[in-house]
């Protein structure tokens, strides 16, 4: 199903702002409310949807979306309060990020693909998931030899990646084509299911290329350095490895 609302979260990472018309406005166990245009992005991939602040500018009454999410491939904006007072179709609104919250996690996510490019490159194991909130996160790898030692080595090797200031670049790239990459297959490509005709790529220039849905930044100077702050044993084969932004606020 094609949307009917522009999602410019995948487009344009750093659009903050945006005047939008709702399109719909539901009340279940939520209020969420469809807007034509949006730069919420609605979470996924390890990354948490979006906060902010839906504004009206004819009466100046506003609401607190305390979540993004897809709903029937629309971006639905969970309103905090489900209120007596909802938005109305058709009313025009201020569609407004919570910008360093959003922009901490463009951090933490390009961090996080370091991570995944550093343990690729010189260890060649796969990635089995991830997750992540502002200013920290953690990927979990197929590294059966993974140490205390390495994990400093590791911590090096990201934090010399990022500081060469490698740029971050996204492509939409036609399904058959994107197979044809042999470095997205240790991402699971494989598992997306079949009806998907394209596959959005993320790539940190000469380090690491990725189907993904989430959020970035555009060069890896941004991110500044991290730090591993622990890692753990999910089993004989499965490793978790957990980092921080050293400067959380950017
Ligand atoms: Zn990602």
């Amino acid at each position: 199903m094609t949307p009917i609302g522009e999602q410019l979260c995948y487009t344009d990472a750093y659009l903050r702002s945006v005047e939008a018309r709702v399109t719909s406005v539901e009340l279940g166990e939520a209020l969420l409310v469809v807007l034509d245009r949006t730069v919420f992005y609605p979470g996924g991939g390890g990354q948490p949807s979006d906060r902010g602040l839906l504004l009206r500018a004819l009466d100046g009454r506003s609401w607190t979306v305390s979540a993004a999410r897809k709903s029937g491939g629309e971006i639905a904006h969970e309103l905090e309060s489900k209120g007596d007072d909802p938005p109305a179709v058709g009313d025009m609104l201020q569609v407004d990020l919570d910008w360093a919250r959003r922009l901490a996690l463009m951090r933490t996510h390009t961090a996080l693909h370091a991570l995944c490019g550093v343990v690729w490159r010189d260890y060649g194991a796969l990635v089995t998931g991830g997750n992540m909130e502002p200013g920290g996160g953690r990927m979990d790898f197929e590294f059966e030899r993974m140490s205390g030692d390495l994990v400093d080595a590791i911590e090096a090797a990201v934090n010399l990646e990022l500081a060469a200031a490698r740029d971050v670049k996204v492509a939409v790239l036609p399904r058959e084509q994107a197979f044809a990459i042999p470095d997205l297959i240790r991402t699971r490509i494989n598992l997306l299911p079949s009806g998907i005709e394209e596959i959005r790529t993320i790539e940190i220039v000469g380090l690491d290329l990725q189907a993904d849905g989430g959020t970035h930044v555009s060069n890896t100077a941004e991110v500044g350095q991290i730090r591993v702050t622990g890692y753990e044993s999910k089993g004989r084969i499965n490793k978790r490895i957990r980092i921080e932004l050293l400067d959380p606020v950017g």
